[in-house]
């Protein structure tokens, strides 16, 4: 079994033998790190170790303020790069409900091995605002691929959805990031 160590000034965790002469995160001394208990069993730190949700959740958030850029730029580009603007927007607007549904997966799966359940007050609000975030993707994906996109109102209509996606995709990621270092013991 591995000997954990824990940085007395950042509180990062590793390997008793993974410590050279610095802590790896922060650059104190090897002699801040202290013997560390870990509260979380292996098998579950394993999969919660490879951080699959935060690393997923960056495509729809990525994509989301992309399509929010994209469609603000529409706005104002000539009449002859529309056409291409609308292409990308279309591919890309396809492809967000498939990833939110692979971040929303990731995500109860997360939960359920950081929290045991996926009921609690922020996991809750996390579900709520993922609800919002895939209607409106659903709803951006269904502008872009079958209404006439970049004519008004429809494009109008189309950045704003773009914003509370955008808003959806930075919220959630405000939570998440608190609930990242908060682990169920055992
Ligand atoms: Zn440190």
């Amino acid at each position: 079994m591995a000997n954990f160590m824990r940085c007395k000034a950042c509180g990062f965790v590793t390997d008793q033998g993974k410590i050279k002469d610095v802590c790896p995160a922060c650059g104190v001394p090897a002699k801040m790190f202290e013997p560390y208990t870990h509260p979380v069993s292996l098998n579950r730190r394993k999969i919660l170790d490879l951080h699959t949700h935060p690393v997923m959740v960056h495509f729809p958030q990525a994509f989301a303020l992309t399509l929010f850029l994209l469609s603000f730029f529409a706005f104002f580009v000539p009449q002859a790069l529309l056409e291409t603007l609308s292409s990308t927007i279309k591919v890309l607007s396809a492809l967000l409900p498939f990833f939110l549904v692979a971040a929303i997966a990731t995500g109860l799966m997360d939960g359920k091995l950081r929290f045991r359940k996926v009921t609690t007050p922020l996991l809750k609000n996390k579900i709520i605002l993922s609800l919002v975030f895939f209607i409106t993707a659903i709803v951006l994906a269904a502008l872009a691929l079958f209404a006439q996109l970049l004519t008004f109102p429809i494009h109008l209509l189309y950045f704003l959805l773009t914003i509370i996606a955008s808003l959806c995709g930075a919220l959630l990621g405000l939570i998440g990031g608190k609930l990242l270092d908060a682990k169920f013991p055992g």
